[in-house]
């Protein structure tokens, strides 16, 4: 059965550091440009920001949503409920299947597969494939200048789908060798080895083999893995190919890891065309191609979406990392992780649900702490998903935080556009913070306690100042 992909969407974090920074630090040149993650941002918040955009596209709402698969070398819960956590953040419903590959940044590739696989075998109609990641090199690597951050989501239907693209030949191929890796328990990627050896036999026989398979069709545009900044236009001689696609996004937020092959393909699906996508790392090495016979809703912004970022300098990227690390005490938050706290208002938190009064309307949040309607008192009150836009009502900057929280902290009431009010973190400094500001609100990490991430939402000052 034929796979339509019905919208794509795509994130970049917040921060670049230039390749120039990274080389100063350790007395070499640097070239080119990587994405960061801010403090608050990682893998999930990409994966939720790039999934919250494709549905838009595919104009497919989040419960239509089947099975969700997620490919993530690194997510936030080394073991717990990361695919959980995205869910949830995202609105699908509880019955959503599914999958979290991990482990390796071919884990995109093998999500977008087991994705393609549920929709044509009909276990789901519409399928959202999810790839994110936000690695961490090690440091004076030669990776540290070419590891970046970002997500890409793809929506995937079946062929009675109005897509504007269809899923074709797939091959793979796989070989027991080790490149970049992380050891059990270690926090940062190890470099190459051995780059030539990579180069010569590793990476190109097996890549350029994959590659040579799709090249077989016409192909109008490829997305291939570059590691190191120059192995992609190689392959890309081996195939008879010009300049890929993906050198594009390479040059805006780097070595994306799993999301890298098909963030890569993102501008390519703008235009009608069949577009080749190669990902590779860990031993496996996987193609795919893509038929669009219309531009894919969402394709066209994506340029927008990567563009941008605030120039970070390179201890603000340690730092944000969680490479550079303050020493003394941090005070940690009063209540556990896996408390009852968190246990009972987790829904409440991740998917941002309110309580709606039955009899007057009114909607109290959060419901947790309103088990009556703080109107009219009335005990009936049912969950609903609470506007993502809204405007300031007031506001405070708090200049004086503990660490781990860093000031100045905005802290926003906001008046969302379904007429609840909530009191939430703003992102940034403040600055851009005014009473009547427009904002929307996105995915956060609020918090990283006893080894693992807390994550509310924030309010975003629309760029717009608008009305
Ligand atoms: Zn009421």
């Amino acid at each position: 059965m034929t796979v339509r992909v019905l919208g794509i969407g795509a994130a970049a974090p917040e921060l670049r550091l230039a390749g120039a920074e990274v080389g100063a630090a350790w007395g070499r040149s640097g070239r080119g440009q990587v994405g960061v993650c801010a403090p608050d941002e990682d893998t999930l918040t990409l994966a939720w920001q790039a999934a919250v955009r494709a549905l838009s596209a595919a104009g497919v709402e989040p419960d239509e949503v089947d099975g969700l698969f997620w490919g993530t070398a690194r997510p936030p819960f080394a073991e717990g409920p990361s695919f959980a956590f995205l869910t949830a953040a995202l609105g699908c419903s509880d019955a959503v299947a599914g999958g979290l590959s991990s482990g390796s940044p071919h884990a995109g590739m093998e999500a977008f597969g087991a994705a393609t696989d549920a929709v044509a075998a009909g276990s789901a109609r519409v399928a959202l494939v999810v790839a994110s990641d936000a690695q961490r090199p090690g440091l004076g690597t030669s990776f540290e200048a070419r590891c970046g951050a970002a997500g890409v989501a793809l929506v995937l239907g079946p062929e009675t789908t109005d897509g504007a693209a269809t899923v074709g030949a797939r091959v793979t191929r796989t070989r027991p060798f080790l490149d970049r890796y992380r050891g059990d328990g270690e926090a940062d990627i190890r470099d190459l080895y051995d780059a030539r050896l990579f180069r010569e036999e590793i990476f190109l026989p097996v890549v350029g083999e994959v590659a040579a398979t799709l090249a077989a069709f016409d192909v109008n545009a490829w997305s291939l893995p570059d590691p190191d900044g120059r192995l992609g236009a190689a392959v890309a001689k081996l195939v008879g190919a010009g300049s890929p696609a993906s050198t594009a996004v390479y040059d805006s937020v780097g070595d994306t890891g799993a999301a890298a092959a098909l963030l890569g393909a993102a501008f390519a699906l703008d235009a009608p065309g069949r577009v080749a996508i190669v990902g590779t790392g860990a031993g496996r090495t996987t193609g795919v191609l893509l038929h669009a016979e219309i531009p894919v809703p969402g394709a066209a912004r994506v340029a927008n979406d990567l563009s941008g970022g605030r120039a970070a300098s390179y201890p603000e990227a340690l730092r944000a990392r969680g490479q550079l690390e303050t020493t003394g005490e941090t005070i940690p938050m009063g209540v556990p992780p896996e408390s009852a706290m968190f246990v009972r208002g987790a829904d409440e938190m991740l998917g941002l649900l309110g309580g709606r009064c039955v009899d007057c309307g009114t909607i109290s949040t959060p419901p947790s702490i309103h088990p009556h309607c703080i109107n009219c008192g009335g005990a009936k009150l049912e969950s609903v998903s609470l506007a993502r836009a809204g405007r300031v009502h007031t506001f405070v900057v708090n200049h004086t935080m503990p660490a781990p929280f860093v000031a100045p902290l905005p802290i926003a009431v906001l008046d969302m556009d379904d007429g609840a009010r909530l009191m939430l973190q703003a992102i940034g400094d403040g600055s851009d913070i005014e009473i009547g500001r427009r904002v929307e609100l996105v995915l956060r990490k609020y918090a990283h306690e006893r080894g693992v991430p807390v994550y509310g939402f924030k309010a975003r000052a629309d760029k717009d100042r608008g009305s």
